[in-house]
């Protein structure tokens, strides 16, 4: 376990009510980072507050009702995390959902709404703490970090909206990078395959033949792995993926810029 102490300094974790981004929020308030999380879903958010209070009373915890897609909300939360904090050193972009569909039966409506999810996840919450960031690099630190697929490097027929839009992201994360490193404002990002978390849980109990054979989780997610040819042979965890955004997040990478993790379990094919 990496043991870094960032007392004094914050991090924004976008989509941080489940999965990854819970796991992510975790992991800054154990090295002493005072946190500001957001999701869409009021119960979601108050139960991932919860628990994060629970195990950590002394953190510094924001926990913000937000929509990455509006931009008003966005802007309000980081107003929120300005007065709160007085300050933003890390943004993790995190907020998201992947969507399952063939070229067949994607509309066009569906393709705006996927190729909106995933640039202006990025864009709005980029745009609206681009000040505190600035604030923050003059002090040391100030990183991006996005969360993105390998679906960017390695499409899926299945997943041809997301996959298109994946790569679309690698690049803006690319464009960002070279623009901000003047200002020493790093933007990397993590490449993930297969990770453990709220929407696997959602399709899982959404599988009636799995509901029906009375499948365990673990049995699901196992043969999904092995079906997928997942060379570590099972699902990543949410903490896993955390641990690589961590890196990127904070000084210990510190001379990492432009760049990207994968966090795939051994999928990706490409040397
Ligand atoms: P979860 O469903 O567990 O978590 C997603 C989080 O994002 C929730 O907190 C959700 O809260 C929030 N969120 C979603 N949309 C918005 C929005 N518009 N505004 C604010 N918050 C939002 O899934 P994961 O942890 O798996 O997902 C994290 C990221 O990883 C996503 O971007 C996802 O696309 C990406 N990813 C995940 C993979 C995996 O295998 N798990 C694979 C590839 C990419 P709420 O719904 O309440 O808003």
């Amino acid at each position: 376990m990496i043991q870094l102490d960032l007392t004094g300094q914050v991090a924004v974790v976008t989509g941080g009510s489940s999965g990854i981004g819970l796991a992510t929020a975790e992991l800054f308030l154990r090295a002493g980072a005072a946190v500001a999380i957001c999701g869409r879903d009021n119960d979601r958010l108050a139960r991932a507050e919860r628990g994060l209070r629970e195990r950590y009373p002394q953190g510094q915890l924001l926990a913000s009702r937000c929509d990455v897609l509006d931009a008003g909300e966005v802007a309000a939360f980081a107003a929120e995390v300005e007065k709160r904090f007085g300050r933003a050193d890390m943004l993790v972009n995190n907020a998201g959902q992947g969507r399952v569909s063939t070229f067949a039966d994607t509309s066009d409506e569906a393709w705006r709404e996927e190729l909106d999810l995933k640039y202006f996840s990025i864009i709005r919450p980029t745009r609206a703490f681009l000040p505190l960031l600035r604030h923050a690099a003059k002090a040391g630190n100030a990183a991006i970090v996005c969360v993105n697929s390998l679906l960017a490097l390695q499409p899926e027929p299945h997943m041809v909206a997301t996959s298109s839009a994946r790569a679309g992201v690698l690049s803006l994360i690319k464009s960002l990078a070279v623009e901000l490193a003047p200002e020493q404002i790093r933007v990397n990002s993590i490449l993930i395959g297969i990770v453990e978390s709220g929407q696997w849980r959602r399709r899982y109990e959404n599988d009636q033949e799995a509901q029906s054979a009375g499948q365990s989780w673990e049995d699901w997610t196992q043969a999904l792995a092995r079906k997928k040819h997942i060379p570590l042979g099972r699902f990543g965890r949410p903490e896993e993926a955390a641990q690589a955004l961590f890196y990127l997040a904070t000084s210990l990478s510190s001379y990492t810029t432009g760049s990207h993790i994968d966090v795939s379990g051994g999928v990706a094919r490409h040397v």
